[in-house]
């Protein structure tokens, strides 16, 4: 079987947002799920916690409280909550303003694990205890087999640090993580360093604190990657192509520019801009429109087609490897606009259309049900 298991990112603009919090998050995870239902899937998301303990400490309950109740109407509904951690946040100011709109104050935004842990183990054991108690006790009555048992790393910032996030993962007693982007090419400034072009070439493995990513074990958490890869196939590359330079010609606005800002917009900002040359910008984007590759992650953005593609590459890549592969789509409620959400619709459409009665979208927990019997076989 396959198993489809969608999953947002729940969590406000990192930077600061321009509307309140529940114009930015709120509003747009119900128009979601409202898309979800009406093709009949569940969806899972993934909560930045520490955010909004961050507010509750500095007196801001407010959001926070709204959040508890989405959370709560999202499980009740059928759908799944579970872990998200964005590090930065026990060490952020909030400023709130008039108006609604909120600008958080860092000296530096990052990921795991930055030059700010030496302790990553232990913040990460800590962090994740007490997220994996906050969501079970806030959602144990919404449905009687809730249990908090996944993680994914904030910005996907699992590449630095891996091994103590993985022992901090196996001693909380997660069972799976959601964090690796197979062929992630790299981000690499200096408060976000993200390479995931070297993991285990497999649909789904077990990792440990043993090997991190450099291979797959023999237990520990089991993987389930936000699905990516290259576009295969001539009509699909040249469908890719011409969009790519579409998107160079055209350079429309990102969907979110008036509800608020990256940190990453706002790091990027800041950093010296790199004065390349013209001739080496124009080598560079010629470059890359030739390159056979055509990498992408399953995020799902306005293409329905696009990534309908690349999950047909990495389905086949990796269904015969076991009777079962599990992957995730993910998106961000915030950046989840109509276009998107028509998006999903068409993207689910085409995945039935295809794959029929072999493929079926889960939530996280239902994943940690049906590969418990594995994980206590790799016990023994
Ligand atoms: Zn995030």
């Amino acid at each position: 079987m396959i198993y489809v298991l969608y999953s947002g990112d729940y969590e406000v603009f990192m930077g600061g947002n321009y509307l309140p919090e529940s114009k930015v998050l709120l509003e747009p995870t119900d128009l979601a799920l409202d898309v979800f239902e009406s093709i009949k899937v569940p969806v899972t998301l993934f909560a930045d916690l520490l955010c909004l303990w961050r507010y509750r400490e500095l007196g801001f309950g407010e959001f926070p409280d709204q959040v508890d109740d989405q959370l709560r109407d999202v499980v009740r509904r059928g759908h799944d909550v579970q872990m998200h951690i964005h590090p930065h946040w026990p060490k952020t100011d909030i400023e709130r303003c008039e108006d609604g709109s909120t600008h958080y104050q860092f000296d530096n935004i990052w990921t795991h694990p930055g030059p700010h842990f030496s302790n990553l183990y232990e913040f990460m054991l800590e962090n994740l205890q007490s997220g994996k108690e906050y969501l079970n006790n806030l959602l144990a009555d919404e449905a009687p087999d809730y249990r908090c048992v996944a993680y994914r790393a904030g910005g996907y910032g699992f590449t630095n640090g891996t091994m103590e996030i993985l022992a901090a993962l196996e001693d909380a007693g997660y069972l799976i993580d959601s964090s690796v982007v197979p062929g992630y090419p790299g981000i690499d400034v200096p408060v976000r360093q993200v390479d995931m072009r070297n993991v285990p070439t497999q649909g789904n493995y077990l990792l440990s604190r043993k090997w991190g990513l450099s291979r797959p074990a023999d237990d520990g958490v089991f993987e389930i990657p936000v699905a990516a890869g290259a576009v295969e196939g001539i009509a699909a590359l040249v469908r890719a192509k011409i969009k790519a330079v579409g998107r160079r010609i055209v350079k429309r606005p990102l969907p979110h520019t008036n509800i608020g800002y990256t940190s990453n917009e706002k790091m990027i900002r800041s950093q010296p801009v790199a004065t390349a040359s013209l001739a080496s910008r124009v080598k560079r984007a010629i470059t890359r429109t030739l390159s056979l590759s055509q990498w992408n992650m399953l995020d799902i953005k306005e293409d329905a087609q696009a990534i309908f593609d690349i999950t047909q590459s990495y389905v086949r890549r990796y269904q015969n490897e076991s009777p079962d592969l599990f992957f995730s789509v993910s998106f961000h409620p915030k950046e989840f606009v109509a276009e998107r959400r028509e998006a999903l619709r068409k993207y689910h459409g085409m995945l039935k259309r295809y794959y029929g009665d072999n493929i079926r979208a889960i939530t996280f927990r239902q994943a940690a049900e049906l590969i418990s019997p594995q994980l206590k076989k790799s016990d023994e």
